[in-house]
């Protein structure tokens, strides 16, 4: 059996939903030799053998999580406006793929009717979020559930229109959590008990269960989320929790390549990578692959495949336990935009550690996620990477332990944009930012990646805010101006000899 996940862009609207549901229902007719785990505990060899068995695991239609996290601030802003006009966008988002795709079915009304009652739901959510006048994580997990639980329902319902027996599942029912809200832990035990006694029966009837990607419950039931771009993470967790022979992840580009290739067209696929080379390059790579997916898999030694939903015959990327010997390895670029660099510090030399010790704890106290962050010695201050859409809710945060307010000029550099507030700390936006991560391999070059990534830019010129490197001496990341993003991954690609490369 095999784990499918679909990403936001595979289901991005009504085209979308049809082509993942001919995917599905070809696989599960069909299946696809896969690799026998049984025969070699995961490791590639070229042994193979038909299987049959599918269970979906589907993301939220993508830009919905944003749109519906957006709604939940501007409710605890008392923008109510802002709140209806998103509820009418995803009315009419959702809706559209039931009028195109269902609009002769059966289920027509049922399936509309779900939409809106759902989104009825959303709207008291919202309400309650006024009322109180603020957004605790456990709020926010409630409103970017509803996503998922969306396009879950749609997705069963086209699988159904096209002739296959097709049932959503809440994951909320499946995946247990502790209640670490925004980034909640599997308690693999009694997840694992759940997808035995509701998920498998129906594998047993040739059904295919739609699971929810990305929420889960704790114990109590309180919906809970694994983290944004979870998805990829809740396939790996049914994948190990049911023991699928593989886990495959459909996304809109032919596996991991060694660049964006809307960036690089001329990018290669990397077609085999161990579990540790796709655990770096999924920590580094924000959004190509959540870094959390690769445990559970590795545990089990279940094989894992990024695969492309617009092209599903392209062979993609494998990643196993022990890839072939004779592959060629290959460094890759990933790059991430849509973030903007927040600075928090002191004008004098009073900024210290504790500082940005309350400053992180803060934003993670408040779920928002630091891509990257960065502290010189000489610096009175912290750099923080942040996604643009949580700018205004992390300023927000800072701007009250570290009082006054706050400036938010975009694409200024450094220290023009930045206000001194009231108790002596600095605070500001200081320009829209991307990250470019570069991620080796060992046995690449003896100097290893890093230093000729160094190189590479000082050629480049590219102006570069703030660097990160990982311990293990394999990858570096840069945060740079999001405008230089794609001249500097072209460079880069070219500049490190990748053209020729592929794995
Ligand atoms: P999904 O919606 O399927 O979860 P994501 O947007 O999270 O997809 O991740 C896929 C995206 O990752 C690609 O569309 C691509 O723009 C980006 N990406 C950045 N660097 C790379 C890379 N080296 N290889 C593949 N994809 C990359
Ligand atoms: N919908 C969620 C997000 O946008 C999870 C996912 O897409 O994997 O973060
Ligand atoms: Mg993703």
């Amino acid at each position: 059996m095999i784990v499918h996940k679909f990403g936001g862009t595979s289901v991005a609207n009504a085209q979308c939903f049809a082509n993942v549901a001919t995917i599905v229902i070809e696989q599960q007719k069909k299946g696809r030799p896969v690799i026998s785990k049984i025969k070699n505990g995961g490791q590639s060899s070229g042994q193979s053998a038909p299987l049959e068995g599918a269970i979906v695991v589907v993301s939220a239609m993508s830009g919905v999580t944003d749109l519906l996290i957006s709604g939940a601030r501007a409710a605890a802003e008392g923008k109510d406006t802002v709140c209806r006009e998103i509820k009418a966008t995803l009315l009419s988002k959702h809706l559209n793929v039931v009028e195109t795709l269902l609009g002769h079915s059966p289920e027509r009304l049922e399936v509309a009717g779900h939409v809106e009652d759902r989104l009825h739901d959303l709207e008291l959510l919202y309400r309650s979020i006024a009322v109180l006048g603020e957004l605790t994580l456990r709020g926010c997990d409630a409103v970017a559930s509803f996503g998922e639980q969306l396009s879950a329902g749609l997705l069963a319902a086209v699988l159904r229109e096209n002739g296959a027996r097709a049932q959503a599942f809440s994951a909320t029912e499946l995946i247990v959590t502790d209640s670490n809200f925004g980034a909640a832990r599997p308690r693999m035990d009694v997840t694992h008990e759940r997808l035995e006694q509701r998920v498998r029966p129906l594998l047993d009837r040739s059904a295919i269960p739609v699971i929810t990607g990305y929420i889960a419950a704790n114990e109590q039931g309180v919906t809970t989320t694994l983290g944004r771009g979870g998805s990829d993470y809740t396939a790996a967790i049914v994948g190990a929790g049911l023991g699928a022979d593989e886990v495959w992840i459909w996304t809109d580009v032919d596996g991991i390549l060694t660049a964006d290739p809307n960036i690089v067209p001329e990018a290669k696929t990397l077609a085999e990578l161990s579990y540790s080379e796709a655990a770096e390059l999924a920590y580094y790579g924000a959004d190509v692959l959540h870094p959390k997916t690769i445990r559970p898999v590795t545990e089990s030694g279940i094989p894992l495949r990024i695969l492309n939903t617009f092209s599903p015959t392209n062979p993609g990327t494998l990643i196993v336990k022990s890839p072939r010997p004779d592959r060629k390895v290959s460094p890759a670029i990933i790059s991430t935009t849509g973030l903007t660099l927040i600075a928090v510090g002191t004008e004098d030399d009073s900024w210290t550690l504790a500082d940005a010790v309350r400053a992180l704890q803060l934003l993670s106290e408040a779920g928002v996620d630091a891509l990257l962050f960065s502290q010189s010695f000489s610096e009175h201050s912290l750099n923080l990477v942040v996604r643009e859409q949580s700018q205004a809710h992390c300023l927000h945060v800072l701007s009250r332990e570290f009082g006054g307010s706050v400036s938010q000029s975009e694409s200024v550099p450094s220290k023009r944009s930045r206000t001194l507030t009231k108790n002596g700390y600095v605070l500001g936006t200081k320009e829209k930012v991307a990250t470019i991560s570069v991620v080796g391999v060992p046995g690449w070059d003896e100097t290893g990646i890093i230093s000729h990534a160094f190189a590479a830019l000082g050629k480049c010129r590219t102006r570069v805010i703030a660097v990160a490197q990982s311990g293990t001496e394999y990858a570096v990341s840069f945060c740079i101006p999001e405008d230089h993003v794609e001249e500097t991954v072209r460079f880069l690609h070219r500049e490190l000899g990748l053209e020729g490369q592929h794995g």
